[in-house]
């Protein structure tokens, strides 16, 4: 049984791997996914996912877009078990099967368990520091804990009930604190989820509040079962303000609906072409690179803006991708910038 969290856990898992004939991720999060799909990269035929909810990545997506990505996986051969719920694991000394709350048994020689971020706040219980029931060192918007003394940052500090599993809000967090050390004043004001799923081959995506509906938004959905693609879009009453979406299968409008969305930017006539022209769409709609604002971030993991790489290009002469990496630092964290 693994972990997913270090590179020593990818090496055991890496060695494990050369003799199981049967993997089980427990957690069908975005690591989850990932992880399943390392353990069919390294020959696992038989693989699957457990997850609790009754959908994948619960957090991002909805029911609709569950039920596409789950047969995504099937035709890689990933197999999604959603709604179970483990009661024990079978073996001794070596796993040989699950047991379920319905009863049901899947036999199995190796599981990995990415079912969500556990925060390290023993040296806080140890001080008698606040954390909150499952875990987490309660912080204010301050990021300082009961002891106003004690600062905590990362995924050990749980701010507004919430443990940010990305590096970007950790990254906001630091900023917090060390701008405050310097003596001025600065905030935390909670942080865009918005997120993209890589690795996996498979496109998914959810940006804003992906579940808005009712009497709050209006919700335009495109779905196609033959070639697995699922995209919705939520917009205010007025049809003027993009709220949030899920794209499954095809994520390529990502990039733009993000920013389409957090600069509450001018949306064409009619919204859907959003999702259907995707990128000829936004430019009907007066988007497009050129009409980003300046501090639209590109690179969220390092906080790069649309003006940083404007400089980096004409300040600084980087003429490469790789120059303007090397330059801003924008795409080394997770990657996903490069798609710009
Ligand atoms: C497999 C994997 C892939 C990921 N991919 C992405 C991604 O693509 N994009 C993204 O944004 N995020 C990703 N994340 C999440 C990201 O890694 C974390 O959000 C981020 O590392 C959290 O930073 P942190 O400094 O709070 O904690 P950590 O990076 O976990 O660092 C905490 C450090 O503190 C040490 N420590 C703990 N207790 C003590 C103690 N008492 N005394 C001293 N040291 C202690 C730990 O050993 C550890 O080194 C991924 C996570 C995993 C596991």
């Amino acid at each position: 049984m693994f972990v997913y969290r270090t590179i020593e856990d990818l090496n055991m898992i890496w060695r494990h791997a050369a003799t199981a004939k049967t993997a089980v991720v427990i957690g069908g999060g975005l690591l989850g996914l990932e992880a399943a799909k390392a353990c069919l990269d390294l020959g696992i035929k038989d693989t699957h996912v457990i997850e609790f909810a009754p959908r994948l990545m619960p957090r991002q997506i909805d029911e609709a877009g569950s039920e596409i990505l789950i047969q995504k996986l099937k035709e890689l051969d990933i197999t999604t078990h959603t709604g179970k719920n483990t009661a024990a694991i079978l073996g001794n000394e070596t796993i040989k099967g699950m047991i379920f709350t319905d009863g049901t048994i899947l036999s199995t020689d190796m599981l990995v368990i990415s079912a969500g971020i556990k925060p390290r706040d023993e040296l806080a219980r140890a001080c008698g520091l606040t954390v909150g029931p499952r875990g987490g060192i309660v912080v204010n918007d301050h990021m300082t804990t009961n002891d106003e003394h004690i600062f905590a940052i990362g995924e050990c500090a749980l701010h507004n009930s919430m443990i940010y599993g990305l590096v970007a809000p950790g990254y906001e967090m630091a900023d917090v604190v060390a701008t405050q050390l310097a003596g001025a004043a600065k905030e935390f004001a909670g942080f865009d989820m918005s997120t993209k799923l890589k690795l996996i081959g498979i496109d998914v995506a959810s940006f804003g509040d992906p579940f808005i509906s009712g009497d709050e938004a209006r919700t335009i959905v495109y779905r196609d079962n033959h070639r697995g693609i699922y995209k919705r879009i939520n917009f205010s009453n007025d049809g003027k303000e993009l709220l949030g979406g899920v794209l499954v299968g095809d994520a390529e409008a990502y990039n733009m609906l993000l920013q389409i969305c957090k600069n509450k930017m001018a949306l064409p006539p009619d919204p859907m072409d959003l999702i259907i022209k995707a990128k000829e769409g936004a430019a009907d709609a007066g988007a497009g690179v050129v009409a980003l604002p300046d501090d639209a971030l590109i690179c969220s993991c390092e906080g790069v803006t649309k003006l940083d790489i404007c400089n980096a290009v004409t300040g600084e002469g980087c003429e490469t991708v790789d120059a303007i990496k090397k330059c801003t630092k924008a795409a080394t964290g997770c990657g996903g910038a490069h798609q710009w």
